[in-house]
């Protein structure tokens, strides 16, 4: 039986929410879905909402909170998410009884019944983002969408999960020919903004080849400036570059934008 597991419930600008196994623990991190939309994919993951621990939310943008309040009051699930986190999400939340709130900082480790978390702080264009390592004590995975750039530190935490969740946002030159604005294509371009397929799958390469990563969830692809085919085209031709030729021991999947489709675990 796996031990850890990563089950993307929604992925994209649309709404990101994850649901995390790690032993008997589960919880969500981020939930920029419709309580019920979040309520149908966990019944796709075969999982009662009152089964949850916690909802870990990364940063504020809307496609990562937008039914956390909902999903909160419903099944009194506390919020575990930075000060930083919580003073720009407290009023687009909805009210939320002080008792279900939990306040994180980066690089200082939690554990919610037994499972253990490492917050890292990323450079995302948000007041306090974070990106999660998460373990059972035994196997490490990671929670690494919305990064922007990815730092040396970022990368040493990275080298022991087995399992990741990543983001493969954009392919570059769909993004620079298409019709967003000048600020915008810098925006998502630099270092507070979202890592390109080509970025991804250098990271990832370099995981493969230098640590204990085997399975690869690709998710919050832009839905204007790339396709699922490109990012997974794109990653995997990077990690088989690197590997020669036992790139097949490695598992790589696109999340689903709007379901619970294909899962990754140790
Ligand atoms: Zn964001
Ligand atoms: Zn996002």
């Amino acid at each position: 039986m796996n031990s850890i597991k990563i089950c993307p419930l929604s992925s994209g600008s649309s709404g990101n929410c994850i649901l995390l196994f790690i032993g008997e623990v589960k919880v969500l991190v981020d939930c920029g879905i419709t309580g019920k939309a979040a309520e149908c994919e966990l019944a796709r993951a075969g999982v009662n909402p009152k089964e949850l621990s916690a909802i870990i939310v990364t940063h504020e943008h809307i496609d990562h909170i937008s039914g956390v309040g909902i999903m909160c009051r419903r099944y009194r699930l506390p919020i575990y998410a930075t000060l930083g986190t919580w003073k720009a999400m407290i009023n687009c939340i909805g009210k939320i009884d002080p008792l279900l709130i939990r306040y994180i900082a980066s690089e200082v480790p939690f554990q919610i019944n037994g499972a253990q978390f490492h917050p890292f702080s990323t450079s995302h264009d948000a007041a306090e983002s974070i990106g999660l390592v998460f373990s059972d004590g035994e196997k490490y995975g990671a929670i690494a969408t919305d990064l922007g750039t990815v730092t040396k530190h970022i990368f040493d935490l990275l080298l022991k999960c087995s399992i990741i969740m990543i983001e493969a946002n954009h392919d570059e030159a769909m993004l620079l020919s298409g019709p967003y604005p000048r600020h915008l294509k810098e925006r998502i371009l630099s270092d507070c903004g979202h890592l390109s397929n080509k970025l991804c799958g250098a990271l990832c390469a370099k995981l493969v080849r230098e640590g204990a990563l085997r399975k690869i969830m690709l998710g919050h692809l832009s839905s204007d400036n790339n396709t699922p085919h490109l990012a997974y085209e794109t990653v995997k031709n990077s990690i088989d570059n690197a590997l020669c030729c036992n790139a097949g021991d490695i598992t790589l999947f696109v999340a689903d934008r709007y379901s619970m489709k294909e899962e990754i675990g140790d």
